[in-house]
């Protein structure tokens, strides 16, 4: 095998790993990604608070409607009773029952409007549970494919890194530098294949001469224009 062609096959196996490694960040980004769960959980604990506030409410309201109705029956009973007499006085109770009752009324509207509120509340937590099972399962069935990805990728990228040792071992100090500076100047590509006489990295017009040397297993032929090393292909 020629220099040119380990070089180049030196480059496909880097260019491989570095196509893995930028999966790989972004994978390790998608598994901290948990917006979507944390809504759903927030969602939730909202619709937990607001309906522990209504049913306070709620308690509140059916107090007072209790406090309220055994006043009247004191009231009542002391009424019926007989132990008043004096008509002024038995007029102002009448008229204080009646009173009584009238805002009982509207004690008891209240309470059953909470009820209603309640029941409403105990719905949208009921709905905001069954959305956080949801995107909880989806969570976990995502997170399992990334990880799934990821493992895959890792396993490759062990595998790319012993073929990358193998290429390399054939290689002298001084052609692997000059590879190594040109994957870094070069945006990662430092060998360049030869497609229809041109340079197939920059696009740049080869000569005769420069493609001749390019097939010599013991020239290391570089672009005239951007200096990546030329594998005839
Ligand atoms: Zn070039």
């Amino acid at each position: 095998m020629s220099q040119a062609s380990t070089l180049f096959r030196l480059q496909q196996i880097d260019s491989q790993m570095d196509t893995l490694r930028a999966r790989l960040a972004e994978l390790e980004e998608l598994l901290k990604d948990q917006a979507a769960l944390q809504a759903a959980q927030e969602k939730a604990r909202q619709a937990e608070a607001q309906l522990e506030e209504d049913q306070k409410k709620l308690r509140h309201a059916e107090t007072q409607v209790q406090d309220h109705r055994f006043k009247i029956e004191q009231d009542e009973s002391t009424l019926y009773s007989g132990k008043i007499r004096n008509p002024k006085e038995l007029q102002d109770l009448q008229h204080e029952v009646a009173s009584l009752r009238n805002y009982l009324a509207i004690l008891e509207d209240r309470q059953l409007e909470l009820m209603m509120v309640v029941e409403e509340s105990e719905k949208a937590l009921l709905a905001a549970r069954q959305e956080l099972l949801t995107v909880q399962a989806r969570t976990v069935e995502q997170n399992a494919q990334l990880l799934s990805e990821k493992s895959n990728h890792l396993r490759s990228l062990e595998r790319l890194e012993i073929e990358r040792q193998a290429a390399s071992a054939a290689l002298t100090a001084e052609e692997l530098q000059l590879y190594t500076q040109l994957r870094q100047s070069r945006r990662g590509v430092a060998v360049a294949r030869i497609v229809d006489r041109t340079c197939s990295a920059c696009g740049a017009m080869l000569t005769p001469a420069l493609i001749q040397s390019a097939s010599s297993p013991t020239v290391m032929a570089r672009c005239a224009t951007c200096g990546r090393i030329l594998f005839p292909g």
